[in-house]
């Protein structure tokens, strides 16, 4: 090829941008103070305090003018905003559920459906859990079951599907307590704990099928549905074709009903929902709402919300969209493949995690690790990511032990729309950086540490 010639075309974002928010670094004492005040905990930050934000993409998105336009549309009726009925006719074209509720965020619609099936005594299992939802389905008084693929606790694995159910563990657990034990096995897609790893389209038609032989029920956690479905495209034969939006329709057709924070794929700052073809459980959720979130038809949130959502879910399928989404984690992950940077491969779908018992080998996994990457990180930069390990595996309900996870990981995840290339670069120079000075670094001890979701509100002090 002649010199200077391009070999292949960039994609770039399928957005201009009209609106910013300044955002500065604190010096590198000022950083320190920080997390020391913050208990070395990212999540007790002050936002003003962080230079690039990749705590989480929960939230955080970037609305469409489209999307803020709608805002103002809202109808704050208390009882059959119009908004509601917008939202409907998209819950129903593009997930294809019949029926539907709305709530404030994902986790109280988890609260619902965990309430509704759940007996005390009860099993579910799950691909790996997510921290609210095997919560709620805990406190219902059920033992939730990991059944997800080996390789999806292999950080080094390049299997292209590690969000895939293993058959197997689903057999053997039906066989150890019975059917009659299990009220529904819980999906999702892509698995965060895992990496924003995807489950194919043919795993998920086998689980369905091995469920309705056994009459259990499934049920998704679709609240990265999209992401899902774009890697089912790319990776999938016979879907290489077909539109995010078919093969979403696809996916949701062999579940009895999902959930979704709203706060991720429809890019919007809050809400949520549950929706299911069971009439029943939607007879039930439709009671509950009104005890826990507010009239059925706002479920704790305003008109003006139900209408970003609405917007939101027109936009979360198209391709370019998505791909620009998922192309800046591939950016990111593929910078930081050049300096041998130890992370969670293939490169996931909203984050790169860091595999920080890789990075900081000397530091055991009762000195929090990940825990103390992410504070390093914050301080060498400004950039604030959040630990995946010891600390948000929390203890074991009967033993009173830490869980000790195979993953101890600090994941770094993009808002949809915030952020350009270049904070993409001088994120990853910051990794490259704390790798270079690894060996000085040493852990952490926790010194308040709170009875649920400790990850959030926990604090520590350097060893
Ligand atoms: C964020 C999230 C939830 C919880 O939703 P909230 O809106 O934060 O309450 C549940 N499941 C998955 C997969 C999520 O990403």
């Amino acid at each position: 090829m002649a010199k200077g010639k391009i070999k292949k075309r960039s994609w770039a974002e399928p957005f201009k941008i009209k609106v910013v928010e300044p955002i500065k670094m604190l010096n590198k004492q000022q950083r320190e103070k920080a997390a020391k005040d913050a208990g070395y905990n990212t999540f007790l930050l002050k936002s003003e305090h962080v230079y690039i934000d990749l705590l989480t993409d929960s939230g955080t998105n970037a609305m469409s003018d489209n999307q803020w336009a709608g805002m103002m549309l809202g109808d704050e009726a208390y009882a059959g905003s119009k908004n509601f009925y917008n939202l409907e006719k998209n819950v129903k074209k593009y997930y294809s559920m019949p029926y539907f509720v709305p709530t404030h965020q994902g986790r109280a619609a988890e609260h619902m459906i965990s309430k509704i099936l759940i007996k005390p005594g009860d099993y579910i299992p799950g691909n790996m859990y997510f921290t609210t939802t095997r919560l709620h389905q805990e406190l219902a008084g059920a033992t939730f079951v990991d059944v997800i693929v080996d390789e999806a606790h292999i950080p080094s694995s390049k299997a292209p599907f590690k969000g895939n159910i293993d058959l197997q563990k689903l057999d053997k657990l039906v066989n150890e307590v019975g059917a009659k034990k299990i009220p529904y096995v819980s999906m999702a897609g892509p698995v965060n704990m895992a990496g924003g790893q995807p489950f194919s389209m043919q795993n998920l038609r086998d689980v369905r099928d091995y469920c309705q032989k056994q009459k259990i029920k499934l049920w998704f956690d679709a609240t990265r549905a999209t992401e899902n479905a774009y890697f089912i495209k790319e990776r999938e034969n016979g879907y290489e074709n077909k539109t995010i939006a078919q093969i979403l329709k696809e996916m949701c057709s062999h579940f009895e009903g999902i959930w979704v924070s709203a706060k991720k794929d429809l890019m919007v700052n809050i809400g949520g929902f549950l929706a299911t073809r069971n009439k029943k459980v939607f007879e039930e959720a439709r009671n509950m709402v009104v005890v826990y979130e507010g009239l059925h038809t706002y479920g704790g949130l305003a008109g003006r919300d139900m209408e970003a959502m609405a917007r939101g879910i027109e936009e979360m399928v198209q391709y370019d969209n998505i791909r620009a989404r998922i192309g800046q984690i591939e950016y990111f992950g593929n910078r930081l493949e050049k300096f041998n940077i130890p992370f969670v491969k293939p490169i996931g779908g909203h984050a790169i995690f860091l595999d920080a018992k890789k990075f900081l080998p000397h530091i055991p996994q009762s000195e929090f690790p990940a825990q103390t990457l992410a504070a390093e990180i914050y301080i060498d930069s400004g950039v604030r990511g959040m630990e995946r390990g010891v600390v948000s595996a929390g203890r074991d309900p009967e033993t009173g032990d830490h869980r000790y996870p195979k993953l101890e990981l600090v994941r770094l995840t993009f808002p949809r729309r915030v952020y350009t290339q270049a904070h993409i670069d001088v994120t990853v120079e910051s990794i490259v950086e704390v790798f270079e000075q690894r060996k000085k670094i040493k852990g952490l001890k926790m010194v308040y540490e709170p009875k649920y979701l400790r990850f959030f509100q926990g604090r520590f002090e350097r060893l």
